[in-house]
Order: C-alpha cells, then structure tokens, then sequence
C-alpha cells in the first residue's frame, strides 16, 4: 500500500511535468529552441538514453536529422531517402514502428550508428502529422530499465506525437515568413511589421529609435566575375559578420538582394553612426575567401534617427535612411553618411563643445 501511494505520487508528479513541458512546447515558436524541448520531454517521459527527430525536406523528399539529445551531433550529417531505415519507413507509411532489437532488423540504418558513435539497441519510431502530410519522425532509443518498448509506450508516445506536430509545423511555418531563407536573419516583412509597432512606441514615449541602411558596394562585379554562389556566400558570411556585434534588441533584416536595414532601439545618433563606421571598417577588414579566391568587400551605409516631424510616418523614416545611404555611394562608397543633415551637425556640434 505504502509503495503504491508512493509510486502514484510520482507518476503524478510525471503527468504534471509532460503538461508543463505540452504548454512550453505549443508556446515557442524558436525552431532549434522548440526541437530541443521536445527531445527532453521524449528522454524524460519515454525514460530513455537518448531521442532524435527528424523532418521531411519538401523540396527533395528527404529525411534529415535536426537535433539528438543524449546521443551524438553527428546525427545532422545523416539524410535519408523516403523508404529508407526506419525513420524512412515511419515517414513513407505513416505507421509507427517498435523495434526492439535493431541487430536482428533488415530495416535499420546500420550506417547512422556507424556515423554518430552510438549503438542503437531498440528503438520507437513515430511519424509527425499534420492535415495527412508527414512532416517528419519522432523517435525514443534504448529504454533506460533495459526492457522492452510496451504497447503502453507506444500509446503515449503517438499522443504526444500528436500534440508535437501541430507546435513543430507552426513553427515552421513561422520561421519560413520572418527568416531570410539565405542568410537566416529577418526578412523584410516582418521588418516591416517590427518597425511600425516600435515606431508608434518611439513617437508615445519619445525614446530614441536610430536606423542604419547598408548596401554591398559594385556587388555585380562579384557575381559577373565569380558566379552567383559565390555572391550567395558573400551575403551569408557578411550577415553573420554583422550579427556578431550587434545587440540582443537589434534588428536586423535583409531588406532587398544585397541591401540590409538594421533597427537600433534606445539609440541616438552618435552611437548609431559609431556602430555604422565599425560595421563598415570589420567588413572592410574581414576575409572573404571563397574556393581560394579572397574577394575584396565592403559596403556603404547611410544612418538616420527618429525626429519628430509634421509627416511623421515610417516610410518618411526610411526614406531618410534611404537618401542617407545614397548620399554614401555618391559620396564615393565604402562609408558611412546621414541624413538629414542636421543629424550630422548636431553630433558635431555636441563633439566640439
Ligand atoms: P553599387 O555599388 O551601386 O551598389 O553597385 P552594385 O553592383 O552592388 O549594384 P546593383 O544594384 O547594380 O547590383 C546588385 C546586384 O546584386 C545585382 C544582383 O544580381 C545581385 N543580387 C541581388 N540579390 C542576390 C542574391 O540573392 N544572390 C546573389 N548572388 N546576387 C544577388
Ligand atoms: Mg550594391
Ligand atoms: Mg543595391
């Protein structure tokens, strides 16, 4: 009786925890911080050594691995074909699958364990499913009490597959409309979006709000002269350049083919035009090599910050930061210019006194 009690205890303690974590997971909408959620909660309510999941690509059918826990990074490295090893099986039939002793299974992907150093001993794999399309597999690997998968296991876990799908797909969905496909920052929509609501706060509270606008400088010569890739690995390895010194509340976005914006709150103009001469020096400086060549970048950029005008409007904003940017190449390129003017002399004028 007294064991009873007790263990009920715990298994309560157990729903209480999968609910909390239910809650947690239908609540993020940051992918790798989402998956990662998801891969604990398995570890924890499936009692086992280690769980992966794994999604379907829509442009190739293929299956790849995003995240392990318990298990090795490695997992990443592993694409499967539809059909393919069990995960590849999961997803094509849409039938979960109990495998409790990979040795004796024609089914499994020898190879994964070979790649991730691990040795799988039984495994519980589940599709992820959303209105009848399988975005990917879910699975458990070796139970920590050494027994079997049960009926009861696979139960729970196809119900918590359930609830996963639906979060998993809304984030992807999320992240396909704010993410740059290319260079993974934010996109120009939801730039947009951002901006306006921060700009009715600047206007309410009369913070500071500073915009930096920065375009790659003769970038057609680098696409004309070593191929469309190679001006793809530019405005990749630029953007995580200028990720790298910026701040958490910064927002940064591609706004057009190789034209960023970055949003800088709580910033006045000298510190924005401080950041845009650093930005433009670090890429100036930075190595740009690609298949051994280096290619010489750098980038003009043009500064404004908020001031209360008749029109008052975000697109008068941009189109300030805008004509900033434009004086920059004029001006000559690689450099940094505001407008309007009297943004410049102010700082100026505050220096010299
Ligand atoms: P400027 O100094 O005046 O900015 O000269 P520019 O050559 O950079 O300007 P222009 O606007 O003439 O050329 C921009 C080029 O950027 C043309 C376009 O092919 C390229 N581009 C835009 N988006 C992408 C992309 O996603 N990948 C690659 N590789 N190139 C892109
Ligand atoms: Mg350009
Ligand atoms: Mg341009």
């Amino acid at each position: 009786m007294f064991f009873k009690k007790n263990r009920d205890k715990e298994e309560t303690k157990k729903l209480y925890k999968a609910l909390d974590t239910l809650a947690l997971i239908n609540s993020t909408q940051d992918l790798d911080r989402l998956i990662a959620l998801i891969l604990n909660a398995v570890k924890e309510v499936m009692g086992v050594e280690a769980s992966s999941l794994a999604q379907v690509d829509p442009k190739t059918n293929e299956i790849y691995f995003s995240q392990a826990a318990g298990g090795s990074e490695l997992v990443k490295t592993i694409r499967l074909k539809m059909g393919e090893g069990i995960a590849g099986q999961v997803a094509m039939t849409q039938k979960p699958m109990v495998v409790n002793d990979v040795k004796s299974s024609k089914v499994h992907y020898k190879l994964a364990d070979t790649k991730t150093s691990f040795e799988t001993k039984g495994v519980l794999c589940v599709p992820l499913i959303v209105r009848d399309k399988t975005i990917g597999v879910l699975q458990a690997l070796n139970k920590l009490d050494r027994q079997d998968f049960s009926k009861e296991d696979l139960k729970i876990f196809t119900s918590f597959a359930n609830q996963v799908a639906v979060a998993l797909e809304n984030a992807r969905l999320y992240n396909l409309a704010v993410y740059d496909g290319l260079t993974g920052i934010f996109d120009r929509r939801y730039f947009n979006a951002w901006v306006d609501q921060e700009f009715s706060r600047v206007k309410r509270y009369k913070t500071n709000l500073s915009l930096m606008m920065f375009d790659i400088d003769h970038f057609k010569n680098v696409n004309d002269t070593h191929g469309h890739q190679a001006g793809d690995f530019v405005l990749q390895h630029l953007a995580k350049t200028i990720k790298r010194i910026l701040r958490r509340a910064d927002l940064f976005a591609r706004y057009g083919g190789e034209e960023f914006i970055i949003a800088l709150p709580e910033t006045v103009v000298e510190d924005a035009i401080q950041l845009a001469e650093k930005c433009r020096s670090i890429i100036e400086n930075e190595s740009f090599v690609y298949q051994n060549k280096k290619l010489p970048i750098t980038i003009s950029i043009g500064v404004s910050n908020y001031r209360e005008t008749p029109e008052d409007s975000v697109d008068g904003f941009i189109k300030d930061v805008d004509q900033a940017l434009y004086l920059a190449k004029e001006g000559g390129r690689n450099q940094v210019q505001v407008y309007p003017k009297e943004l410049w002399q102010q700082t100026h004028l505050k220096k010299a006194a």
